[in-house]
């Protein structure tokens, strides 16, 4: 018979890490599942120029801090040398190559079914599968008959494919605006918004703004925290508003529809346009979890605080605004995860 595990995580990225570090300190017997060959999560899938929004003393996980020269925005590199150097370091049992295909109810807690097909056995089951693997694409008319290039900000690289093109970015956030930003240097480049850009300051009195976040409690004020994290305004230095102020990226009220070679606006005018990226956001990636009672009508799951509501024993870390603010970032995951290891080891005594 195989052997039953108190937990198995899925996923071996920084909220699956996380999870690991205090599972380890919990005395639990676990394992981590990982799909990939590294503990890097998404971080290598993320486009090149990527920094981080957040300094160095504000990215690191529970444990082990990222060293990064004082007060220096992490480049995407640095993140995964983290990640891999934070597995190694706590020695975490993760099992490399084993893609979760199906997490199955028993009568004694959890099956898991790789798609190679190898079982496990284990009482409580954590989703650390992240987001970026189910980005989102709204539904718009016409775009089927779309000859351009359609593309989620997720695949996006860098800018070499898009130079000399007429290119639309869609989305308010901060993956919106830097790709639009870099783009606008050498393609035609309009960003399409429901709403209007805000932004929020990166420095305010000398500090960044993570350090206000931080000690005024937005960052585990859960309530207030949450809501703010829905609002998607933007972290800037300065540049980034002066850029749009300027007019490159030009900014206009999201398009209605495509027609075959671009978009109609909603004043009614058409434009040629050879590639639209959407910068639209991601879902919960927890595509084997779809044949139990857990997921609502948008595939997001019934959760309080990253437990689960519809079946005892399951949980997840890393979803956005989960518990608070920072839930799905690297400063913020730590708490959420030592919060789901206590949860867990109530059901042990
Ligand atoms: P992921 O990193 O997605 O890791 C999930 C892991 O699960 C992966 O390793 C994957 O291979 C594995 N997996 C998936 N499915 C399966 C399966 N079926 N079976 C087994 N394994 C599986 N945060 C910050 O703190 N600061 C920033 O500046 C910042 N900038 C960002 C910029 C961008 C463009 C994006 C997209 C995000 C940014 N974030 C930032 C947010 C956040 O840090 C990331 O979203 C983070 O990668 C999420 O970590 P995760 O471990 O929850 O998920």
């Amino acid at each position: 018979m195989s052997k039953i595990w108190d937990v198995i995580v899925i996923g071996a990225g920084q909220s699956g890490l996380a999870m690991g570090y205090y599972l380890k300190k919990s005395g639990l017997s676990f394992l981590i599942l990982e799909a990939s060959g590294e503990a890097a999560g998404a971080w290598p899938n993320y486009y090149e120029s990527l920094k981080l929004f957040s300094p160095g003393k504000f990215s690191s996980l529970p444990g082990l801090s990222l060293s990064t020269v004082k007060n220096e925005y992490p480049s995407r590199n640095q993140i995964i040398q983290y990640l891999k150097d934070y597995a190694l370091y706590f020695e975490l049992p993760i099992v490399f190559h084993k893609r979760v295909e199906q997490v199955s109810k028993t009568p004694h807690g959890f099956q898991i079914t790789t798609i190679s097909g190898e079982e496990y056995l284990s009482q409580n089951v954590v989703c650390a599968t992240g987001t970026f693997n189910n980005p989102f694409i709204p539904e718009i008319e016409g775009i089927n008959k779309y000859r351009g290039k359609v593309l989620h900000s997720a695949q996006y690289k860098n800018i070499e494919p898009f130079r000399n093109q007429s290119v639309i970015v869609v989305g308010r956030g901060n993956s919106a605006i830097q790709i639009a930003i870099e783009l606008s240097e050498v393609s035609d480049t309009t960003l399409a918004v429901r709403e209007p850009i805000s932004f929020i300051p990166q420095k305010f009195l000398g500090k960044d703004i993570h350090f206000w976040f931080l000690i005024t409690g937005i960052d585990s004020f859960w309530s207030f925290g949450r809501k703010f994290a829905k609002n998607s305004s933007v972290i800037d230095l300065g540049e980034y508003e002066q850029r749009i102020k300027e007019g490159n990226p030009k900014v206009r009220k999201m398009f209605e529809s495509f027609f075959e070679d671009g978009v109609i606006w909603s004043d009614g005018s058409k434009e040629e346009i050879d590639s639209v990226i959407f910068a639209t956001g991601y879902r919960a990636n927890i595509g084997f979890l779809k044949n139990t009672e857990v997921l609502d009508k948008n595939g997001e799951p019934f959760h309080k605080s990253g437990v689960s509501t519809s079946i005892p024993g399951l949980y997840f870390v890393g979803l956005p605004a989960q518990r608070s603010f920072a839930s799905a970032t690297l400063r913020g995951v730590g708490a959420d995860a030592k919060y789901i290891v206590k949860r867990i080891r109530k059901n042990f005594v």
